[in-house]
Order: structure tokens, then sequence, then C-alpha cells
């Protein structure tokens, strides 16, 4: 696949409003900043190709590619992708109870992962006030500061950057489905360079449907709550439809159509809600939101799992086929508004370098003939 530069990326990304600011093009070099939630081109970069283009989520993604790199085989459309187990789990007897978004299998496995030394650093995101903000944690004891789901886009990958150049190795990241698949972009070398070292030891994906602006919900919210007092945000697994604002003296909620117009477009044009192109994905199971659904993708995820569970850090158990049924139609759903969205856009195998994604007609046709969807499948969050 040709790749293009950075004036590409600034013109086909970030000012036709695609860009989420995940910060995979973020501090590789000088040009790309993050700042409050938006990610800023400085100056005109010369470069014909880049690590910046070829690492961005939002344009020529080819999940074939990343699944045949991946998982060694094609990608076909499935709704949860390439999976080798799916669990219930949550953080088991060897760990004290932290503020966890859920069941703390995230933090968990990093913790473990970090603790038996399978990384070198974990790649987080932590907040201050209420914009998240990237982390380069090497010690396992600052794991759990970190926990919780900061619900605006962040520029977390800016830290995995930061910390490639600065020589760290094995490195663990928790990451959303675009920027899991910013991550795995990253693995692939796609510019071939010749002394590359894939950087990651574990990818943890968690599951997404839509993510907030974070300048419009800090605004949303300055407006209706101490900013400072916030403990946690949580929006509930359906059928709830509110946002949950936690503070010392209570909760408030929000309904979720007041919040729907905080979502940047963008999210509309994202097919993955489970993080396929993850070691490993991790949701809030439907109906009890302290327990955690674990996906298993690869050899890596599947030792470290098995490992922290042989170790009592995590409780396991098969998921139910009736809640895997429903997670399947969940993530269809999202496919399907995926495809409509970057159809209608003209973003769909568009003209080389503008296209957000690459797929074959066949399983475009997969995911649109999905016969348990269908319902919710037109182009909008
Ligand atoms: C924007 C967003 C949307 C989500 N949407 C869904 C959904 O639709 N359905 C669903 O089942 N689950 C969703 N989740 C995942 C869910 O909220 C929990 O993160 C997940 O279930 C893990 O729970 P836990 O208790 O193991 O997490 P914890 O142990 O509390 O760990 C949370 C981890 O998330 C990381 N993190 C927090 N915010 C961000 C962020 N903005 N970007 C990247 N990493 C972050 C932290 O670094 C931490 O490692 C979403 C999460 C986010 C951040
Ligand atoms: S790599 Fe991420 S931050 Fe950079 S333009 Fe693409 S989406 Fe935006
Ligand atoms: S919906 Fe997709 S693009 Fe938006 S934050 Fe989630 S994973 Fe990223």
């Amino acid at each position: 696949m040709k790749h293009f530069g950075a004036n590409k990326l600034d013109d086909g990304v970030i000012q036709a409003e695609l860009c989420i600011g995940c910060g995979a093009c973020v501090d590789l070099c000088p040009y790309f900043r993050s700042y409050r939630g938006k990610t800023a081109y400085l100056f005109p970069c010369t470069r014909e190709e880049g690590r910046c283009f070829a690492y961005c989520p939002k344009v020529e993604v080819d999940p074939d590619a990343l699944s045949r790199f991946l998982f060694a085989k094609p990608y076909n459309g499935d709704p949860l992708g390439a999976w080798r187990s799916i669990h219930i789990a949550r953080a088991g007897a060897r760990v004290k109870r932290q503020p966890f978004q859920s069941g703390g299998t995230v933090s968990t496995l990093m913790y473990f992962a970090l603790r038996s030394r399978r990384i070198q650093g974990a790649i987080l995101t932590g907040r201050e006030g209420l914009l998240p903000v990237p982390k380069l944690v090497t010690r396992s004891a600052e794991v759990w500061r970190h926990g919780l789901s900061k619900y605006a886009a962040a520029p977390t990958l800016a830290a995995m950057n930061r910390a490639v150049a600065a020589g760290y190795e094995d490195l663990g990241v928790v990451a959303t489905p675009c920027q899991a698949t910013a991550v795995a972009q990253m693995r692939m070398n796609p510019l071939q360079n010749p002394s590359f070292r894939d950087p990651t030891a574990l990818v943890i994906g968690l599951f997404c449907t839509w993510a907030l602006d974070f300048r419009k919900f800090e605004a949303f919210l300055a407006e209706r709550v101490p900013l400072r007092d916030i403990v946690k945000v949580d929006i509930p697994p359906p059928p709830a439809s509110v946002l949950e604002v936690y503070l010392p003296e209570g909760k408030r909620t929000f309904p979720l159509d007041e919040i729907r117009p905080l979502v940047p477009n963008t999210c509309g044009y994202c097919l993955d809600m489970t993080s396929e192109f993850a070691d490993i994905s991790v949701g809030v199971l439907e109906g009890r939101p302290d327990l955690n659904t674990l996906i298993v993708r690869t050899e890596r995820g599947e030792e470290i799992v098995r490992e922290a569970g042989r170790q009592e850090y995590l409780v396991m158990e098969d998921m139910p086929a009736e809640n895997r049924e429903h997670l399947e139609w969940a993530a269809g759903n999202k496919k399907q508004r995926g495809v409509r969205c970057c159809t209608e856009a003209g973003r769909l195998n568009g003209e080389a370098g503008t296209a957000c994604l690459r797929l074959n007609g066949e399983v475009i046709e997969r995911i649109l003939k999905n016969e348990k969807n269908g319902k919710e499948s037109s182009c909008h969050i």
C-alpha cells in the first residue's frame, strides 16, 4: 500500500474532522501536538511518506492486512473479529479493591504484566480534571491510580511514541478500538524501517461504542456540576440510557440523548466495537456492571490471562451463549453503521490516500446482510 505524508493527513483527516485525537501521530516528530483533546499540525512537513499517516486509524485502514498480520487469517467482517475464547471476568483475591470502572480486569492484567516483568512499561490514560492524559507507568503499584474510564477521546498513543523514542521495549498498552488499530498498524512496520522492533508485548483493547469530544463534554458538565469534585463518570450498559457523574455528595444522571450531540462525527465511521486488533479485549458485562466481558484473541493474550487466573489475580468463567449472542448483535450493528457512514461520505474504498477504510465487496455484503442486525444501521450515533 502506498503511504502519504503529513500534509495529506492534515487535509484528509484533521481538516475533514475525521481525527479522533488518538495520539498515534503525536510526538513522532515536532509537527503534530495534542492540546486539550485536539490534534494540531503546527508546520508543513515536506516528506512524502510518514509514520503519522501510516499509523492513523482514520485513513487507509486495511482490516484484511491487519487480520492476516495478527491472526494469520483473512478479515471476514464477523461482529467480534478473531477470537480464541470469551469469558466473564473480574479482579481476583490477590487484588485489593481499587477504584475500577467495572470488574477491574484491565488494571489487574496490566498490574500483573508489570509485576511479572512481561512488560517494561504500561501506556495508560489518567486524567487531569476532566482531560484524559496519556501516561507511561513503570511501577506496578502506579497502575491502580489510572483505572476508571475517561469517556472523552484521549491522545494515549502519544505516550507510546515518547516511550519508544526513549528506548522502552515490550510495552503494554490499554487502547480503545481506534487506538488498538493504530497500534496494530505501528506493529506492521509500514514504512519498512530496517531497525524496527515491535514495541509491544501486550495490547489490551477496550470496548467502545463512541467517545466524547473533550471540549464539548467539559463545557456541558461545567454548567451543571463542579468539575473539580468529579470522582467517576459512568455510562452503565442498556437499558439505563444515562451518563452518571459521581460527586462526593452523590450521583447526578444525564439522559444519553443530551450527551450524544457531544460525540464527534468520526465515531460514526468506526466499525470496531470490541477492539478487534488487540491481544485481549475488555468491556462491561451487560446487566452486571461489576463484571467484565473478556475476549482472548492471540497466543500472548491467552498466556497472560491463563497465568493471571492460575495465580488468582483474575477470576473467570465461560460466557453464557445468550450474552455472547447479544454482544454479537451490538457489535454487528456498529459494523453496519460504520459501513453505511463511510459509504455515504465516499470514504469506503475511495481515492488513494482519502479512504477511511478498504474492504472487499464480499466482506461489505456480509456485514450489511447480517440478518441479526439491521434496525440501528443508519449513519447516526
Ligand atoms: C471512551 C470509552 C468508551 C467505552 N464504551 C464501552 C462500551 O460501549 N461498552 C463496554 O462494554 N465498555 C465500554 N468501555 C469500556 C469500559 O468502560 C471499561 O473500560 C472496561 O469494561 C474495563 O473495565 P475495568 O474495570 O477492567 O477497567 P479499569 O481497571 O478501571 O481500567 C480502565 C482502563 O481504561 C483506560 N482508559 C480510560 N479511559 C481511556 C480512554 N479515554 N482511552 C483509552 N484508555 C482509557 C485506563 O488507562 C485504564 O487502564 C468504554 C471505555 C471508554 C474509555
Ligand atoms: S493519528 Fe490519531 S491523532 Fe493523528 S490525525 Fe489520525 S486520528 Fe488524529
Ligand atoms: S467509536 Fe471508534 S473512533 Fe470513536 S472513540 Fe470509539 S473506537 Fe475510537
